[in-house]
């Protein structure tokens, strides 16, 4: 690969022709048409986001003649070049000057590009930046592309698996699933965490779809002219999920629905009844995962250990096991009440403190409470054979 550095390319060169697409978040062109500034395996503009003071630090850093780092551009012929590294950073200065959006001066009052005093003005379109062009195969660029990840934000995983297998496919996936446009993803984000623009919409429905080969689907499908599977699949999980719980609620978010789906798919529930039995579990006070509320329901309510319930204290293990213990040494037998009806040599085995676990006398899943009275210790054998029940 070869790189030559140029340093005379001004903002204003940069931004002759500056386009900015607000439906799909990309800064598009520059340089007289030339440049393009977000070839499809480049993630969506995000400076914009959290209020947009990342694209207003970057105005600020030009303002007062700080550097504001390397750019790589791919050279792809004479007349076309792609920016590599650095989209984020044009991007800012492209809708500053475009006036999308407005900076505070000293007095802190909003300011647009349109509005600036000529010298300020000048100051900005006369920076210039420092720019590696870059010539090289596409594989040699992209590997290289995978491994720079410098600057700013760094890309996350399937921001990098969607350059590393750019293609008309993953263009689909994105126009779907991380355009912040699209109405469903009001109803998505209900059941998977994160941001279009980061890509968390798509790795999750690859997620699924591929059952965690996310690199191995997109290589297959690379150059697929649709995304049918891909987008079927997706909606029957987050259909089905909100046909069997009708209540939407903040744990639901980023469970592991896919493969809830599949696991459980084929049975049949009850909506009204699964709701009744969530609100239940909602008010119980004993339950410390409520995360594990709806794989508990749908694995048919008997997997306790998905809810975490709460145990008994330290100082409630402690008394009972000073009660247990004095009794079980008077009448000679284990202070573990299976171990004394028992006929080995354990039968009237003293166990310490740290070798027995505390009990729930009624089972939690029967109403038993986790307090002092519902408490029984058992030797950890003893325990672990009982099970949560
Ligand atoms: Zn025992």
């Amino acid at each position: 690969m070869k790189t030559t550095l140029k340093t005379y390319i001004t903002v204003k060169d940069i931004c002759d022709g500056f386009v900015y697409n607000e439906l799909e978040g990309k800064g598009l062109f520059g340089l007289s048409g030339k440049l393009t500034i977000q070839p499809e395996y480049q993630r969506n503009y995000i400076y914009a986001s959290d209020g947009g003071k990342r694209e207003v630090a970057v105005i600020e850093s030009i303002l007062k003649g700080y550097p504001i780092g390397l750019i790589y551009f791919n050279m792809v012929s004479e007349n076309n070049l792609e920016v590599l590294d650095g989209q984020q950073r044009i991007t800012s200065v492209g809708r500053f000057v475009t006036d999308k959006f407005a900076i505070k001066d000293e007095s802190g009052m909003e300011q647009y590009f349109g509005g600036m005093a000529k010298d300020k003005k000048a100051k900005i379109l006369e920076t210039k930046l420092l720019i590696y062009e870059c010539e090289g195969t596409e594989s040699e660029i992209k590997e290289w592309f995978r491994t720079i990840n410098i600057a700013g934000v760094p890309l996350n995983d399937q921001e990098l698996l969607n350059a590393v297998y750019s293609g008309p496919f993953v263009t689909l996936c994105k126009e779907e699933f991380s355009n912040s446009q699209n109405a469903n993803i009001q109803k998505w984000n209900a059941y998977v965490s994160g941001s279009a623009n980061r890509q968390d919409f798509l790795e999750c429905a690859l997620e699924w779809v591929s059952k965690s080969n996310i690199g191995d689907y997109m290589s297959s499908h690379r150059f697929d002219k649709n995304i049918t599977e891909l987008k079927k699949y997706f909606t029957s999980v987050i259909d089905w999920v909100s046909g069997v719980f009708t209540d939407v609620e903040n744990e639901m978010r980023g469970l592991e629905w896919g493969r809830l789906y599949e696991e459980y798919h084929k049975k049949s529930y009850n909506p009204t009844k699964v709701s009744d039995e969530v609100q239940k579990l909602y008010a119980d006070p004993y339950i410390k995962n409520r995360r594990g509320i709806f794989e508990f329901i749908l694995g048919g309510s008997i997997d306790t250990k998905l809810l975490e319930v709460r145990v008994f204290d330290e100082t409630t293990k402690k008394s009972v096991y000073a009660t247990q213990t004095a009794k079980a040494e008077k009448n000679g037998v284990s202070n573990c009440s299976h171990c004394a009806i028992g006929h080995d040599a354990n039968k009237s085995k003293i166990w310490s403190l740290s070798d027995m676990d505390a009990d729930h006398v009624s089972a939690w899943s029967k109403g038993g409470k986790s307090d002092i009275k519902n408490c029984e210790m058992l030797c950890k054998t003893h325990n672990r054979a009982k099970g949560n029940r």
